[in-house]
């Protein structure tokens, strides 16, 4: 699973702003300054809910192979540009998939480095790029390690 858009209210927008600039010691910030910050795109809704858009491609590891999915964003974007919905393993193997799209409400007007973080390397496979969306949601970078978010949040909408 890897998150790939923040959707903000506009009060929290402001408040994310302005204790960015703070932390930075700078005027003001960007709308593009907080994108690369989160390392997400960023969008504003006028709806009162911070909301985190994480995306998943299942099934995961090819059921041919075993092997995990690499480069998750590119064989994501690959597989929406495709229309036969089917996925290509790091081997070469396509297989029929699905592009999983999960609304998960638990930003709760928190920066990302207030967040205490109790676990800084992947259980799995050993990597420091831990990413918090909560403090006890967060996912691996390199593989697909969660905190077990599947059991709590439920899909809002797939990608046909
Ligand atoms: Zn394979
Ligand atoms: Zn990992």
């Amino acid at each position: 699973m890897i998150p790939t858009e923040l959707v903000l209210s506009p009060q929290s927008y402001a408040k994310i702003v302005s204790e960015l600039a703070e932390k930075l010691g700078s005027q003001g910030v960007s709308h593009l300054q907080l994108a690369h910050h989160f390392a997400l795109t960023v969008s504003i809704q006028e709806e009162d809910t911070d909301l985190v858009i994480v995306k998943e491609l299942t099934p995961n590891p090819c059921p041919v192979c075993q092997h995990r999915l690499t480069f998750l964003r590119e064989t994501m974007e690959r597989f929406t540009d495709n229309s036969a919905n089917l996925i290509r393993c790091p081997m070469g193997h396509r297989y029929p998939g699905e592009l999983k799209i999960y609304y998960l409400n638990v930003f709760q007007h928190k920066i990302e480095d207030e967040i205490e973080k109790p676990i800084k390397i992947c259980p799995e496979c050993g990597s420091k790029n831990i990413q918090y969306l909560g403090p006890k949601v967060m996912f691996c970078l390199d593989c697909d390690w969660d905190s077990g978010m599947e059991a709590r949040y439920q899909v809002q909408r797939t990608i046909e």
